[in-house]
């Protein structure tokens, strides 16, 4: 299948003291498919959230290349620049902060359509409740504040807001981390309809692994910054090779251990902080199999078995 995303080296760096520097995202490359959804997982900090705004032009890169259709997006004209972002767009993942409580529902789905002038008018107001009910919420909604709705109508409302403007690429930043756990299967089940009828491309972040299982159709990893793994999901599942990966998996209960015999991972301590990252591999401090090169010499992010990328100095 064709490549819809691919960034390049990608780094973001934020300066937060004259001497401090974190390094976020740090010199990240992978693509993602036309059609496809790509789990992005990691521990909060780990740098998932900056990556993704990142690649929809919510903040420019410090360095590297973000390529969309084969375009590179950073040496776009203004002109095209705005085609390629709002054919990009993002749902948060706390749905109350990111909708405005003063504005009515309508007019904060409409944001988009507003901004670039896609209709007005009565075409407007049909555009809203069309969009309305592709959410499943209700056209009477739009007159409504965001107050007046629970958790997960929330975020259907910032869903439709996403897809006023027919984006082709949605980052998808924790959807239903902050809803309860009995809406979200209805949220991820609605994204799913969604990106069938819609024809889209999903980056769907989360912290952990079990969460994107079922819905990636390849799956990376992320720690302090760095791309750990990145291969498909089933592969990742059966066959991780990370020790981080391991970790991660060995922490997910299984629904009949006797058959999937796998023996928790107890990670030593908390993640080191992003500002003073560990010399070398960045999991060295907490890795069980942690060898002297790995404490002075980061491993290189590459492909040891086919479609399957890892940085660890286990692989030759
Ligand atoms: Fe562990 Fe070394 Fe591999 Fe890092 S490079 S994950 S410390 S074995
Ligand atoms: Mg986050």
């Amino acid at each position: 299948s064709e490549t819809l995303l691919e960034v390049k080296n990608l780094k973001k760096y934020f300066q937060i003291k004259k001497d401090q520097t974190v390094k976020s995202v740090d010199d990240i490359s992978f693509y993602i498919r036309k059609g496809e959804t790509f789990g992005l997982v990691g521990e909060s900090g780990s740098g998932k959230s900056t990556l993704g705004k990142t690649i929809v032009g919510l903040q420019a890169p410090s360095e590297g290349n973000i390529f969309y259709n084969q375009q590179d997006v950073g040496t776009l004209d203004s002109k095209k620049k705005k085609l390629v972002n709002k054919e990009m767009q993002i749902i948060f993942q706390d749905p109350h902060a990111s909708l405005n409580p003063r504005m009515r529902v309508g007019d904060i789905i409409a944001e988009g359509i507003d901004a670039y002038k896609l209709a007005k008018g009565s075409e407007r107001q049909n555009r809203i409740y069309e969009l309305l009910e592709k959410v499943g919420l209700s056209p009477d909604h739009a007159k409504r504040y965001p107050h007046e709705f629970s958790g997960g109508q929330r975020q259907r409302i910032g869903i439709a807001r996403a897809l006023a403007v027919q984006p082709k690429f949605i980052v998808a930043d924790e959807p239903i981390s902050a809803l309860d756990v009995s809406i979200q299967a209805q949220v991820i089940n609605l994204l799913d309809d969604l990106k069938q009828q819609e024809g889209l491309t999903y980056l769907f972040i989360a912290h952990d692994l079990g969460m994107v299982k079922h819905i990636s159709d390849r799956i990376g990893v992320m720690y302090l910054g760095k791309m750990m793994e990145l291969c498909d999901s089933h592969e990742l599942f059966k066959n991780p090779l990370h020790p981080y990966t391991q970790a991660l998996l060995s922490a997910i209960p299984v629904a009949n251990p006797k058959a999937v015999k796998r023996e928790r991972i107890v990670l030593g301590g908390d993640p080191p902080s992003p500002v003073r990252p560990p010399k070398g591999c960045r999991f060295s401090t907490r890795c069980p199999h942690a060898m002297d090169i790995c404490h002075g010499q980061a491993p290189e992010w590459k492909e040891v078995q086919k479609d399957h990328w890892t940085a660890c100095h286990l692989y030759k």
